[in-house]
C-alpha cells in the first residue's frame, strides 16, 4: 500500500506540474501578465486546515458537483476551449454521433476565437466558465476568483447571449471562500469523476481505456478540446466515436451537464 500511495502522490504531483508548465507557456502572452503576477495567498483562520476538495463537495453538495445521480446517463465535458486546432474536430465528431456535450470556455481564448464559441452554441452544446487566464485558484483571493469569472462571463454573454451558471475551476482546484461566493451568486461548480488524462498526448487506446474502465451511471467525463503550445489531442479526438458507441451498447445515454444535474445553463 505505501508504494501505491507514494506512486499516486508522485503521479498527482507530476500531473499538476506538467499541467502548470503547459499553461505557463500559454500564459507567457503579455496580455496575461497583470493577472498572473498578482497572486496573494488566501487568508485562512489561524490553526484550521483548509477543507479538502472532498470535504468541500460534501459540505456544499448542492453547489459543488463531480457526478450526477445514478442513472444510465453520462456527460462528456471538454475544457480549455476554444482552440482552432482541436475544437472544430471535436465538434465534428460529436455531430456525427449526435451527442450534445458541455464545453468549458477560457475567456482569453474566447476573445480571440468568438466564431468557435458561436459554433459550440449553434450546435446545441452547453457552455460553462473556465476562468479568464486559467490560474490555479486554490491560493487566490475571492476578489481574484470573482474577477476571473465575471470577466469571462461578460465575454461569453456578448458572444452567445447568456451568463453560464456552470463553472469549472482550472485543475479542479478551488477553496472554501470561493465555493461560498459561487453558492451565494447562484453558480454551480462542476468537476468530474472520470479523467481521460488526454492532455498528456496519449493515444486513442489509452484514452478509451481511461474512460471506459471508469464510467459508472451518472458519470462526468473530463476531456479537452484545447491545449497548450505544442500539445496534441489527436488520441482524445480519435477516441470520441468509440467511447460513445461502446457506452451506448452498455445502455448509456449521452446528456449535457445541465440535463444530468437538472439545472439551467444560464444564471
Ligand atoms: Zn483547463
Amino acid at each position: 500500500m505505501p508504494n501505491i500511495r507514494r506512486g499516486l502522490l508522485i503521479a498527482l504531483t507530476v500531473t499538476l506540474t506538467l499541467c502548470l508548465l503547459d499553461w505557463s507557456v500559454v500564459l507567457a502572452d503579455p496580455e496575461h501578465n497583470n493577472l498572473t503576477d498578482t497572486t496573494t495567498p488566501e487568508a485562512t483562520s489561524a490553526g484550521t486546515e483548509p477543507l479538502t476538495l472532498g470535504e468541500l463537495r460534501r459540505k456544499y453538495s448542492e453547489t459543488f458537483k463531480f457526478r450526477g445521480p445514478e442513472v444510465k446517463q453520462v456527460a462528456l465535458t471538454f475544457d480549455d476551449v476554444p482552440d482552432p486546432r482541436f475544437t472544430p474536430r471535436v465538434l465534428d465528431e460529436l455531430k456525427k454521433q449526435g451527442v450534445k456535450a458541455t464545453f468549458f470556455i477560457v475567456g482569453s481564448r474566447a476573445k480571440k476565437h468568438p466564431e468557435l464559441v458561436r459554433r459550440i452554441q449553434r450546435e446545441g452544446h452547453v457552455i460553462g466558465n473556465h476562468s479568464f487566464s486559467h490560474p490555479l485558484f486554490k491560493n487566490r483571493s475571492v476578489a481574484q476568483f470573482q474577477s476571473e469569472i465575471q470577466r469571462t462571463e461578460r465575454i461569453i454573454q456578448s458572444i452567445v447571449g447568456y451568463k453560464p451558471k456552470l463553472i469549472r475551476p482550472p485543475y479542479g482546484e478551488i477553496n472554501e471562500e470561493q465555493v461560498k461566493w459561487a453558492k451565494k451568486n447562484g453558480y454551480k461548480i462542476v468537476n468530474w469523476n472520470v479523467d481521460s488524462l488526454d492532455w498528456k498526448g496519449i493515444n486513442k487506446e489509452q484514452v478509451k481505456e481511461n474512460v471506459l474502465s471508469a464510467v459508472v451511471p451518472g458519470s462526468i467525463v473530463l476531456q479537452h478540446a484545447g491545449g497548450g503550445v505544442g500539445s496534441t489531442l489527436n488520441g482524445s479526438i480519435e477516441a470520441i466515436p468509440e467511447i460513445i458507441q461502446t457506452l451506448r451498447k452498455r445502455g448509456y445515454h449521452f446528456v449535457s451537464l445541465t440535463e444530468l444535474l437538472q439545472t439551467k445553463k444560464y444564471k
